[in-house]
C-alpha cells in the first residue's frame, strides 16, 4: 500500500483504513483533519448538513512542554464530528483530542496527547464503524465498535481541573 506521509499519524492511519473501509466499498473518499473549536455538542444547524457526532475516549500519555514531566492518562477525551457528502462522493471527519495540564509544575499551559499507533488504529476503526452504520446503513454484529480501554495499569484519580473535556463538561461520560 502507497503510504505519502503526512508526519500526523491519525492522518496516515485514517488514509490507509479509509482506503480498505470506505473506499473501496462504497467507492467514495473520506478524510480526516483536526478542528480545535469541537465540542460534543453539534448545533441543529450542522445537523441539518449532515453533521453527526462520536466521542472515543481512550488512554494515552502526555510530556509537559515545560518541565518534562510524563504521565499517563486513562481518559483522555476525543470527540468526532463526521459526515458524508453522497453529491461529491466523499466524507469528511474532524478530530479534536482533548489536552491536559501538568500537576507537577502547574505551568498552566494545556498539552497535546500522544497515543501509540495500535492504539490509534482502534479509535479510528471504531469511527469507521460508526460510518458505515450512520452513513451507509450497515448492521454487523461481529464489527460492533471496540469497547473503550479499561486499563487496570492506570489506576490514577483524574484531575478534573487539569483536563480540557472537564473543563467544557464533555469528559463525565467517559
Ligand atoms: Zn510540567
Ligand atoms: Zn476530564
Amino acid at each position: 500500500m502507497s503510504r505519502a506521509e503526512s508526519g500526523n499519524p491519525w492522518i496516515d492511519i485514517f488514509r490507509e483504513l479509509q482506503e480498505e473501509e470506505l473506499e473501496e466499498g462504497y467507492g467514495e473518499t473520506w478524510a480526516l483533519h483536526f478542528n480545535y473549536s469541537l465540542t460534543n455538542d453539534l448545533p441543529q444547524e450542522k445537523r441539518k448538513q449532515g453533521w453527526k457526532v462520536t466521542e472515543r475516549p481512550s488512554n494515552g500519555s502526555f510530556t509537559c512542554s515545560s518541565c518534562h514531566h510524563l504521565w499517563n492518562s486513562a481518559r483522555i477525551c476525543i470527540v468526532f464530528h463526521y459526515r458524508r457528502r453522497e453529491n461529491a462522493q466523499r466524507g469528511q471527519v474532524l478530530m479534536r483530542p482533548f489536552r491536559q495540564q501538568c500537576r507537577q509544575c502547574n505551568s498552566g499551559k494545556y498539552e497535546h496527547p500522544k497515543f501509540n499507533e495500535d492504539r490509534i488504529e482502534e479509535i479510528l476503526m471504531g469511527v469507521i464503524v460508526k460510518i458505515k452504520k450512520n452513513c451507509y446503513g450497515v448492521v454487523d454484529p461481529d464489527e460492533s465498535p471496540p469497547k473503550s480501554p479499561s486499563d487496570q495499569r492506570w489506576t490514577k484519580p483524574h484531575h478534573k481541573e487539569l483536563c480540557e473535556a472537564c473543563q467544557q463538561g464533555i469528559c463525565t461520560k467517559a
